[in-house]
């Protein structure tokens, strides 16, 4: 708002809603989650460790203590996108003309393109796609129900599916991920306090003794968080090794469109994508061999 991005005619505070707030196991091993619950309540969370590792190790990573205390995962979730161009004064932005993004027709970043490319930059997301996350969107008409990878559009600007009429209630993972053992990586500029600028999210799951399922997902390296299709086909029934691995962040890197939304190079944040992957595989095989 002192950016003159956002000049609403009300603020609204949620804070008092406490309904929205608490984790709450469920009968059939899933857990519900509401969505002003504090990013610091879900990293201490011991259910949410033992059970949805991947969420607890997002969450601790993102800024500091004293934004995890106040920002909430329904905030996480719905968290602007990013890009050098946007993120800038009014009198800054207006120099150079405005942007797709903001007041102006044309990208900075992809010229002659329609598109913006402005880069999602939350932790969380990446990992709550991995755990097959459902959120429930409520208006003054009802609530609805979708899963979270159908939030996100992929537009930088337009780029979540949420009216301004509507909120996000609650948060709900499924009893079925909760086997699942995995990380999270984060490139970001300072360790203490940054967004990141290329993040991974692992998860998998043995039976058996064989790794049974595995699934990646991405941030900050394309206007939505991302899945990484062919993952699971990629890693399922076999034993994790470093070929494996750099394989898996083969894969993860292809589906990386960085542009120059952010402080360091597409191309570095790219590499680093394959590098948190492939680090991500292998610590989240040790995790798994170990439960
Ligand atoms: C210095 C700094 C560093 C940061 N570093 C990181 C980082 O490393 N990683 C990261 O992920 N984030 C980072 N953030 C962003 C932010 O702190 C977190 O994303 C936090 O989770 C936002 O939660 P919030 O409740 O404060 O949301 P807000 O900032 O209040 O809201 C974010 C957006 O979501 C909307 N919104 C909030 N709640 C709801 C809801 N329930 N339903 C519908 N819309 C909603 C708001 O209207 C707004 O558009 C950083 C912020 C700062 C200032
Ligand atoms: S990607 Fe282009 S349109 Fe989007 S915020 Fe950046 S400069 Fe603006």
């Amino acid at each position: 708002m002192r950016q003159k991005l956002f000049e609403p005619e009300y603020m609204l505070d949620l804070r008092g809603i406490s309904a929205l707030r608490g984790i709450r196991p469920q009968p059939d091993g899933g857990v519900e989650i509401g969505a002003l619950t504090s990013l610091r309540a879900i990293e201490r969370s011991d259910f949410l460790r033992l059970h949805y590792p991947v969420l607890t190790g997002a969450a601790a990573t993102v800024a500091s203590p004293v934004l995890r205390n106040m920002g909430t995962i329904g905030g996480n979730i719905c968290l602007d996108t990013r890009c050098l161009w946007y993120n800038q004064s009014l009198t800054w932005r207006k120099g150079c003309g405005f942007c797709i993004k903001k007041d102006g027709d044309l990208c900075h970043v992809a010229p002659g393109g329609t598109k913006c490319w402005a880069a999602f930059s939350a932790d969380t997301p990446p990992a709550l796609l991995c755990l097959n996350a459902e959120i429930e969107i409520a208006n003054a008409c009802g609530t609805r129900r979708l899963p979270l990878r159908d939030f996100y559009t992929g537009l930088g600007d337009d780029y979540r599916q949420l009216q301004p009429n509507e909120l996000v209630t609650r948060i709900f993972l499924p009893g079925s991920m909760a086997g699942y053992r995995g990380v999270y990586r984060k490139l970001r500029v300072r360790g203490s306090i940054d967004y990141p600028l290329a993040g991974v999210a692992v998860v998998m799951k043995r039976s058996n003794g064989h790794l049974a399922d595995a699934r990646i997902g991405i941030t900050a390296v394309n206007p939505a968080p991302l899945l990484v299709k062919g993952a699971s086909e990629l890693l399922s029934g076999k034993a994790v090794d470093q070929a494996l691995a750099e394989a898996a962040g083969d894969l993860a890197a292809k589906i990386c469109k960085p542009l120059t939304t952010s402080a360091l190079t597409p191309e570095y944040r790219r590499e680093m994508i394959r590098v948190f992957t492939k680090r991500a595989v292998l610590a989240a095989a040790q995790m798994s061999d170990r439960n």
